[in-house]
């Protein structure tokens, strides 16, 4: 019999927390953490912002669920938001990244099978992350990720990340391709940032092959890499966007956007669900959204990350352990040159929450859109140091 009643499926800290307010979380013996990592780039306003908690509660006395049999107000009104600023014509919203992408790969594959494409494949790239969902883990370039589930969903080809030629080689080889779906920025591969025109070329060979080209924008939307959307950085639209993390805050939403053809490929029972959108999540997501623009987050964004990037390549300098420090905005990873997962729970016990991906060599930091500069400078000068303490460069002053 199992011995607790949860799933095994988290390696969880021992810490549990009973209250945040902006950057700051408060476990339960009353220690306070600085939260760099926002849930994994959720909480991009920070916990408990005044105008996410007065939409939450106003919306909650009032309607928290109705159907898409009925006219839903609020998720009209963040539709409206979301195309507006994306540029895109539509949206459909689930309730999480994975679900959101869900959409994306049947949107795509429906849209081949309009074009008499009988086995519609999608173009993905390695490293990549799309979520946990059969087809979603199917497109993740992890086999850890896919380990065990076979048989995975067909109809995907990995090529590597930010190699325009090795897109053009499956475009002169492959005639069932109808997509490109991909990360603007890779965040749980490592925060991997490709080359500043990789989306152009992208962009280019779909309009020569009559493929959609799908961001999975989930963790680098709302505002994290300095614009409120990462492609915002390339002056080009995408055919489909997805997103979802940042754009409640903590509320579950996901939201799936398309224009042109991908705007009209799905009709009514191509697809659908319960929850999604309903009136509680998107009178959330809409405070989440309106925030970010009418205090200027995106910038802030940006002006922040340059202050924090700057700061870690300050203080490393040429440090032979620390390999690169890269950021876009507010998505910040310091690779190793060795394994650090241990700093995980370092960085706890000095009050900062931070996580290490790609392979246990990248720490990755994705802090709050709301920090201040004398909290930003708080956590470099902290992490450097513990990091500076792990390679054993110097001695912990605490010790
Ligand atoms: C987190 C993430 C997902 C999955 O989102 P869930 O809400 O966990 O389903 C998908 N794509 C990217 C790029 C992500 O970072």
């Amino acid at each position: 019999m199992a011995t607790q009643p949860l799933m095994n499926v988290f390696n969880r800290l021992s810490v549990a927390f009973e209250h945040g307010e902006g950057a700051w979380l408060y476990d339960t013996d009353g220690n306070k953490y600085l939260d760099a990592l926002c849930g994994i780039a959720v909480t991009g306003l920070g916990h408990a912002h005044p105008a996410v908690t007065r939409a939450i509660s106003e919306q909650a006395a009032k309607l928290v669920h109705c159907s898409n049999i009925y006219t839903i107000k609020q998720q009209e009104a963040l539709a409206a938001a979301l195309t507006r600023i994306s540029g895109m014509e539509n949206a459909f919203f689930a309730n999480s990244g994975a679900e959101a992408n869900e959409a994306a790969i049947k949107l795509a594959r429906r849209y081949g099978h309009n074009r008499n494409i009988d086995t519609p494949t999608i173009i993905v790239m390695q490293q990549s992350f799309h979520g946990r969902t059969m087809a979603t883990l199917s497109a993740t370039g992890n086999r850890a990720t896919q380990q065990g589930f076979e048989p995975l969903v067909s109809g995907f080809i990995q090529v590597p990340y930010n190699d325009v030629d090795a897109v053009r080689q499956v475009a002169r080889d492959n005639s069932n391709v109808v997509a490109i779906l991909v990360e603007p920025v890779q965040g749980e591969g490592g925060i991997h940032i490709p080359a500043p025109d990789y989306l152009n070329h992208l962009r280019q060979i779909c309009d020569e092959q009559e493929w959609l080209l799908m961001l999975d924008e989930v963790q680098t939307g709302n505002g994290r890499t300095g614009r409120y959307f990462a492609y915002q950085h390339n002056d080009i639209l995408p055919d489909v966007v997805t997103t979802a993390k940042g754009l409640g805050n903590g509320f579950p939403i996901g939201a799936c956007l398309a224009r042109g053809i991908a705007a009209e490929t799905f009709t009514p029972g191509s697809h659908g669900t319960t929850y999604g959108g309903n009136p509680l999540a998107c009178a959330t997501a809409l405070a989440v959204v309106n925030t970010i623009e009418q205090d200027n987050l995106c910038q802030r964004a940006a002006a922040l990350g340059e202050r924090i990037a700057h700061g870690f390549r300050e203080q490393f300098g040429d440090a032979p352990y620390v390999q690169e420090v890269r950021n876009k905005g507010l998505m910040i990873g310091i690779e190793l040159t060795e394994a650090g997962s241990e700093l995980v729970v370092l960085a706890k016990i000095k009050g900062i929450l931070l996580n290490v991906t790609g392979g246990g060599r990248v720490v990755r930091l994705l802090p709050p859109l709301i920090m201040t500069d004398h909290d930003a400078d708080l956590m470099v000068n902290t992490v450097a140091q513990l990091i500076r303490v792990y390679a054993g460069e110097e001695r912990d002053s605490a010790n």
